[in-house]
């Protein structure tokens, strides 16, 4: 904005309208110079014609009556000799025609004419006195006086402008420009340069002093304001850098605890389906991974049930501490206020513990030499609830897999005998087939039905069955106790007995002592023929090559036709099938004698 326009100095601009008014005050002082000079000289007129009516007329009334020409021309070169006149110009009724002065002007109206009485009547005029004034006198006067204003004008005006310019120039413009430039320099700084103007001093002050002390004043506010703003921008800076190391530590913590998560999130994980015997070693692997996390050198878990005694569950340690251990079995665990705790046991050890209505629960934690961990954190505390129900989880593995085992045992169980079951004895007969293949040696099966059973609950009732059937697991539980021997109930008051590592002959014997173990027992049947429980026994043996797979079937069909082969002749006996290539076909089922 400023510089796009051209500079004017004040003091030129105040100069020029001084000028202007110099120039305007001559003129209406020429002016006024002139209509005074015109007024004074009407006056100086008026003055000429009263003192020439007075004087000067009476004088030429007498020279003109008496004609005397000489008296009259002296006379009136006298009146044109007077300063305002410039001519004269005498008429008398006789035809006298006498002039004198300057001739030019005479051809001109006469300024003044006064009349020349006769000496004895008044009215009677003599002749008239033409007088021609000095109007270029005058003029010349008025010029004169108005060139001589407009020099003392102009001789004043230059001294006044002089002396003005001097002074706004050494006064005002000079410091103003000193002002202009130091306030263009100005910067918010912490101390900006004071403003020095070169004045002489003096025991007075005026408008300049007045900006000086008020920039001065705005120096110190704007030195003020800087040293403030420097000094918020400096907390403003620490406060940044104590923001980004802030930040930086919580960052820190943050992947700390990222990872410590993962760490929990993985180990969790791969406790998840382990059973129980697998468990133990990787809690411990946990606890080290813990221990080595966390700059703990040691921890052990403990619990304690309502009622029984505490129970030091597992441990790690970085380095063997018997002392240490026994000091933390000998712990009193549920003693104290049912809830989660932190609580220091000693220096470096720390006690994370829980007391419930039923379980309480307690994992110390020993830090490494010089890792002292403040107490009482939400992190350690989050640690102990972790590993508790790491342990509560463990216990449920044990019963998960304790209750697994029952399953699979009941699963492979006749609930009334106590044998295995048909489904058991498949799977059990193919494996055992398969290591009779693989080692080449025989194998032989036993089918054995209790004879007249029917009559037999018919007689004594379903109960006295069920009993005759147990007595007769009973039995075979206690008879065939070899490896691989495996008494099953097929259904029924059916049984099997697989008999790894027998051949026919040898299944024979097993059979026939069986029978004689059955008859031994002398359970009373009156709807026998032989007034007792008896079973009848068919055998098949199998030895040689072949899918194990095929071959079950095949013994299976031969034994269960061997057993309708002893049923045929009389029951109560041992036989095996009639066929040249079935196992046991040179041993006809014979009845067989009681005892
Ligand atoms: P056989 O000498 O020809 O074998 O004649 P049986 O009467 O023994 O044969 P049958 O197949 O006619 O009868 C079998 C009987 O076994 C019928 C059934 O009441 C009885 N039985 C099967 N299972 C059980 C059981 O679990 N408990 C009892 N008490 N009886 C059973
Ligand atoms: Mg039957
Ligand atoms: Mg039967």
């Amino acid at each position: 904005m400023i510089a796009s326009t051209r500079f004017r100095p004040f003091s030129r601009r105040l100069l020029v309208k001084l000028s202007a008014l110099a120039l305007i005050a001559m003129l209406l002082v020429s002016i006024t110079q002139a209509v005074l000079i015109n007024r004074s000289e009407r006056q100086n007129y008026q003055a000429l014609v009263k003192q020439l009516t007075s004087t000067q007329i009476p004088l030429l009334q007498t020279a003109l009556w008496d004609v005397e020409l000489g008296t009259i021309d002296r006379q009136l070169q006298r009146i044109a000799g007077l300063p305002p006149v410039a001519a004269v110009h005498l008429l008398s009724d006789t035809g006298l025609d006498i002039r004198a002065g300057e001739p030019s002007v005479q051809s001109q109206p006469a300024d003044a004419i006064l009349l020349i009485p006769s000496p004895f009547d008044t009215s009677v005029p003599l002749g008239e006195l033409h007088i021609y004034y000095q109007h270029e006198r005058v003029m010349q006067q008025i010029m004169s006086s108005i060139v001589q204003r407009i020099l003392e004008f102009s001789l004043y005006t230059l001294l006044i402008f002089l002396v003005l310019f001097r002074a706004l120039q050494s006064e005002l413009g000079r410091p103003l420009n000193q002002i202009a430039e130091y306030v263009s320099s100005l910067k918010p700084q912490r101390h900006p340069p004071g403003l020095k103007l070169p004045r002489r001093t003096r025991d007075w002050h005026d408008e300049i002093d007045l900006i000086v002390d008020g920039f001065d004043t705005l120096r110190k506010g704007m030195s003020h304001y800087s040293e403030q703003h420097e000094c918020v921008m400096q907390a403003l800076a620490s406060e940044r850098d104590s923001l980004d190391l802030h930040v930086a530590r919580r960052t820190r913590e943050f992947a700390q605890l990222n990872s410590y998560l993962r760490l929990i999130t993985d180990k969790t994980l791969s406790l998840m389906n382990l059973n129980h015997a697998e468990y133990p070693e990787a809690l411990r692997d946990t606890l080290a991974a813990l221990c080595q996390y966390r700059q703990f050198d040691a921890c052990a878990l403990l619990d304690q049930q309502a009622g029984e005694p505490s129970r030091y569950r597992l441990g790690w340690m970085q380095e063997k501490d018997p002392v240490w251990i026994e000091q933390i079995k000998a712990l009193d665990i549920s003693a104290g206020e049912p809830d989660w705790s932190i609580q220091r046991l000693s220096e470096r050890t720390l006690l994370i513990r829980f007391i419930g209505p039923q379980t309480s629960f307690c994992c110390a934690l020993r830090d490494a030499p010089g890792t002292f961990e403040p107490t009482g954190d939400e992190l350690t505390l989050g640690t102990g609830q972790w590993l508790f129900s790491l342990v509560q989880h463990w216990d449920h593995v044990i019963g998960l897999d304790q209750a697994r085992q029952e399953l699979i045992q009941m699963s492979h169980t006749d609930p009334l005998t106590g044998l295995a079951n048909r489904r058991h004895f498949e799977a059990h007969q193919l494996g055992e087939l398969r290591r009779a293949s693989r080692l080449g040696y025989a194998a032989s099966l036993l089918m054995i039905d209790v004879d007249y059973f029917k009559g037999f609950n018919d007689l004594y009732g379903h109960s006295a069955g069920d009993d005759c059937l147990k007595a007769l697991g009973a039995l075979l539980i206690g008879s065939f106790k070899r490896a691989g021997e495996l008494p099953s109930r097929m259904g029924g008051e059916e049984f099997a007995v697989l008999l790894p590592g027998y051949d026919l002959e040898g299944a024979v014997y097993a059979a026939e002592a069986l029978r004689r173990s059955i008859h031994a027992l002398a359970i009373p049947h009156e709807g026998s023929i032989w007034g007792q429980v008896t079973v009848s026994i068919g055998c098949a043996s199998w030895q040689g090559t072949g899918e194990p797979d095929k071959v079950i079937e095949s013994l299976l069909n031969t034994a269960d036709a061997a057993l309708y082969e002893a049923k045929r002749l009389g029951r109560n006996r041992v036989a095996t099938p009639y066929s040249s290539d079935s196992p046991s076909n040179d041993v006809a089922g014979a009845p067989v004698v009681p005892g």
